[in-house]
């Protein structure tokens, strides 16, 4: 059978017959459909002259050239027995290429996929390292690829599926910040006094849009305000239910932060509060954190908020080593006390103060004045220089430009990523009056972890098709 396929850009030619190579003219070529496997492509123009041919998949005259198979939606496909490949030839000019062993593992047919669970269903078992590709075609409709492996199973792929899951560096390091949601990050110091994102706490929790809006807010810049909230207890639970669930702690589902006149945390006292990570004697800190603000003290109670991968990257830039001793030194937390919610607790982690993946992007900061231990884990020679690094980072997120303070009123939520945006306060006023006396300053706080988070918002991006 023979079709007609329009090539979009033009093509350098090769004949299998000579060593003749002359550029092919822009316009309608006829060639067969889907030729079989190592067959070449038999072109004919539209003069009339026909000639079997190479096609090459680039454009570049003296460049190799390959033989890729042909059909008239414009896939071009090659099985490659020496390295147990499919290569496709996409439309911008570039080739996708395929091990075998991973084409067969990811089989999308029934019998190895389950289309309920959305999961594998091939076992390990039955995969052969060593499968091969006996034949395969493309489907002249829709471009479909079907293959028939060595042991009989035939699978077929989409091309979109496969372009999806391109092996090339450049498409892997984009799926990964893609489907880990890296990417994107905004850094910010000063500029956010008075900026801070605002929702309206009624949309956030019945508007699929507000809500996609919100997570992706938090996941990208690290904090925002969720205002017109009820001035009561449990309100946080009710935000962290719309979202997934909340997570618990030694505290409690949620904690209550008012001055007391025993305060068992740091929190709970009516002095200033240095900026920190909450929880960082925990190995899985928190992920977000949200404040609702109750009842507001008229003097001091101001909260105060540093980014602190910017204040890291900060650093990086102007002093390496200072940088890497905050990126190599564990340090150690922890916290002891009594609550009606587990008894006794003795809560006790550690970890370096920046935390970087693999690829150097930031995981988490983790930083607690009030937590950490009164032990170092460091050589006495570097425990100095150490201290330094600290300081100056410290320091930085009291720095003028990297400061961002905030006063709550009664209603509004504060929402910010624990692992990244470090909050303190200012002291309170406080009167505490006679026994059973309300308190001046009441803010109830609970965490939703970033797995939940994440999914929420993932699940959200596919419905609303972003
Ligand atoms: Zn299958």
């Amino acid at each position: 059978m023979i079709r007609t396929y329009a090539f979009a850009r033009t093509l350098y030619c090769r004949s299998v017959t000579s060593s003749q190579i002359w550029k092919a003219p822009k316009g309608v070529w006829r060639v067969p459909c889907c030729p079989g496997l190592y067959q070449n492509v038999n072109c004919q123009l539209d003069s009339g002259k026909s000639f079997a041919t190479e096609i090459p998949i680039c454009k570049e005259r003296d460049a190799h050239h390959t033989t890729l198979n042909m059909c008239p939606h414009g896939v071009q496909v090659r099985a490659d027995e020496n390295t147990r490949m499919l290569h496709v030839a996409l439309e911008d000019g570039n080739v996708a290429s395929f091990p075998y062993i991973w084409l067969r593992d990811s089989c999308l047919c029934s019998e190895c996929h389950s289309p309920s669970s959305r999961s594998r269903s091939l076992l390990m078992a039955e995969l052969n390292v060593d499968v091969k590709a006996s034949a395969f075609q493309v489907d002249p409709t829709t471009g479909d690829i079907e293959v028939t492996w060595d042991d009989g199973h035939v699978s077929t792929y989409q091309l979109d599926w496969l372009k999806k899951h391109n092996f090339s560096a450049e498409a892997r390091r984009c799926r990964l910040s893609d489907t880990y949601l890296k990417g994107g990050k905004k850094f910010w110091g000063a500029e956010l006094n008075g900026n801070i994102p605002r929702f309206d706490f009624k949309e956030v929790i019945s508007d699929n849009e507000q809500m996609y809006r919100f997570l992706d807010t938090i996941r990208v810049t690290g904090i925002a305000v969720v205002h017109n909230a009820p001035q009561d207890t449990g309100v946080v639970v009710t935000l962290g239910n719309a979202i997934a669930f909340i997570r618990p702690c030694n505290y409690g589902d949620t904690f209550q932060v008012y001055t007391r006149p025993d305060p068992k945390n740091a929190a709970y006292t009516a002095g200033a509060l240095e900026m920190h990570t909450d929880l960082s004697y925990f190995d899985y800190m928190p992920g977000v954190q949200f404040l609702h603000c109750i009842k507001q003290s008229n003097m001091g109670g101001t909260n105060q908020f540093a980014d602190g991968y910017y204040a890291a990257e900060n650093i990086r830039k102007s002093n390496l080593a200072a940088f890497n001793l905050l990126a190599e030194t564990v340090v150690d937390f922890h916290d002891m006390g009594h609550d009606q919610h587990v008894g006794d607790y003795l809560q006790q982690s550690r970890g370096t103060t920046i935390q970087l993946d693999g690829d150097g992007n930031y995981n988490h900061v983790r930083i607690s004045n009030h937590g950490r231990c009164d032990f170092l884990n460091t050589d006495k020679e570097h425990a100095r220089e150490w201290y330094k690094a600290y300081i100056l980072l410290y320091h930085s997120f009291y720095a003028k430009e990297n400061m961002v303070e905030y006063k709550m009123e009664p209603g509004e939520i504060i929402c910010f990523d624990n692992v990244r945006v470090l909050h303190g306060r200012s002291a309170i006023f406080a009167n505490f009056g006679g026994e059973g006396s309300l308190p001046e300053r009441h803010l109830e706080g609970a965490y939703v972890d970033w797995d939940a988070w994440n999914s929420k918002l993932r699940s959200l991006r596919e419905e609303l098709g972003r």
